[in-house]
């Protein structure tokens, strides 16, 4: 299958790609993002044929259906890396909470968040694509605390790959910034920002098109490449497990086969609600997809109102910061979806231009035949922390809390929901220690031990070896001086 742009085609890029070149440069004509060309059809057919198969048989006849580029035997090396979660039989468990409220856990990865559903297998397939075109790459990855540790755990000591990841300092716990920065392959470079998120992210766009650092990377027979959400390869890895939660709902005898379900995503860079929404047109039985956010409400504006508006927003920093942004890039594939490629370049333009676009009535129709969308604030998320382990003896971390906000205002409570973990206990642990005792300004270390005591749960080993470990990675920068860092680096 070939890859297609979403904001139409220019004079510079050809009109059609495959799969690893959408992979290796992932920006399209006009700043647009490449999206498959068509969605396979799964049909309930699919969905009975794997009702008893593992994560890994069920993802490798998924994948197999948008036939792209990549070996098989590459494919089977990717997806063994999900062995390497909690449980090898089961990398997502899915989990009931209360009455109609079921939980998949997206977190059981050696980072301990969801980034590494889709970076694990992404580390192997591009590192493969690399050594087969014999060439360098360089992965620049920008993360508000999430992306970069899973990102610096797949890639670390892959061949042909370097990384040099971005993240905002203070903009992250504790436990995802010692994950980084503890690092110490060769191939790994992790710089601290003195910003906010979409600094960091702003200024990984900018290099991605900037002509004269390629030119620069080129002097060192490196090319370059971006480990962000945007990147279909990891959007393909998120098409999966939605349709593993629901699966598993069938099994443990919840719904019916064709029953539809809410899927509720904690929601970001729209890369995971995303996979919903395409797990749901290849022929997923959903009835909505909640996206559910912090005070940075951009997404519930947009699905509520049609209007996406930053021109009085400012990044606020929160209890969730994974979901600290506010131009959330995968929007864009669902409005390429929905209204085409010269619409989506004019709003995409007028987002950009006017910081604002809006869409029309008969527009803001049809995505909410799609989406619904609430938001909540960091003193309720801990009120729903507390509550859920109080009543239901289940502990989640902010950005899934903000998922049980919108279930009770956007779902009926007839129909199931399927809300989803992104992160462990172990990477928020000050917010939930203080959601549950009271206690503040606790450091991490500390609030580990508390909650594992309060609600006596271990504290994985990978967690506490962190406070231990040198420090490999030192530096933190003004987001002016990232080229030249890099190209040190290199
Ligand atoms: C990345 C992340 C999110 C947001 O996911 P998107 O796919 O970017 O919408 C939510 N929660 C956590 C913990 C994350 O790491």
């Amino acid at each position: 299958m070939n890859f297609i742009q979403t904001r139409g085609v220019d004079s510079a890029k050809s009109e059609k790609v495959t799969f690893s070149e959408a992979i290796l440069s992932p920006i399209a004509s006009f700043g647009g993002l490449y999206v498959p060309e068509s969605l396979p059809d799964l049909g309930e057919e699919f969905l009975n044929k794997h009702l008893n198969s593992s994560y890994k048989e069920l993802a490798k006849d998924m994948l197999s259906r948008f036939e792209i580029d990549i070996d098989s035997a590459v494919i089977d090396e990717a997806l063994q890396l999900y062995d390497k979660f909690d449980d090898a039989s089961n990398p997502v468990p899915v989990v009931k909470v209360k009455e109609n409220l079921y939980i998949s856990e997206l977190y059981h990865g050696p980072t301990r968040a969801f980034k590494d559903m889709a970076l694990q297998p992404f580390g192997v397939v591009l590192s493969s694509i690399a050594q087969r075109l014999n060439q360098n790459y360089l992965i620049l990855a920008a993360t508000s605390g999430d992306t970069g540790p899973a990102a610096l755990e797949t890639f670390k000591n892959r061949k042909n790959i370097k990384v040099a990841c971005l993240y905002p300092d203070g903009g992250t716990s504790d436990v995802q910034r010692l994950q980084m920065v503890t690092e110490d392959a060769a191939n790994l470079k992790v710089i601290g920002i003195n910003g906010v998120f979409d600094d960091a992210q702003n200024a990984l766009k900018r290099l991605l098109a900037s002509e004269s650092f390629k030119k620069a990377l080129h002097e060192k027979d490196t090319k370059l490449s971006a480990a962000n959400s945007v990147n279909f390869g990891r959007i393909i890895f998120q098409i999966i497990y939605h349709i593993h939660s629901y699966l598993e709902l069938v099994r443990q005898d919840a719904i019916s086969m064709g029953e539809k379900v809410y899927l509720n995503v904690p929601s970001g860079n729209f890369g995971n609600a995303l996979g919903g929404y395409y797990a749901w047109k290849m022929g997923l039985p959903v009835e909505k997809i909640i996206i559910s956010s912090n005070e940075n409400n951009v997404l519930t504006r947009l699905i509520r109102d049609g209007k996406y508006d930053l021109r009085d927003s400012k990044v606020i920093g929160t209890t969730s910061p994974a979901m600290d942004i506010l131009k959330s890039s995968n929007v864009e594939r669902v409005l390429y979806d929905l209204f085409g490629e010269a619409r989506t370049k004019e709003l995409m333009e007028s987002l950009e231009t006017e910081h604002m676009y809006e869409l029309n009535a008969v527009e803001l129709k049809k995505l909410r035949e799609y989406f619904d969308a609430d938001f909540c604030i960091g003193a309720e998320g801990k009120k729903y922390i507390k509550e859920t382990f109080e009543n239901y003896n289940y502990l989640m971390d902010p950005h899934t809390a903000t998922c049980m906000k919108s279930y009770e205002t956007c779902s009926k409570p007839e129909i199931k929901t399927i809300a989803y973990s992104t992160a462990e206990w172990t990477k928020f642990s000050p917010v939930i220690a203080n959601a549950l005792t009271g206690e503040v300004d606790t450091k991490d270390i500390k609030a580990l031990e508390s909650i594992s005591q309060v609600a006596h749960l271990e504290i994985p080993a990978m967690i506490k070896e962190l406070f231990t470990k040198e420090i490999a990675q030192k530096t933190v920068i003004e987001k002016e001086n990232i080229e030249e860092e890099i190209l040190k680096f290199l």
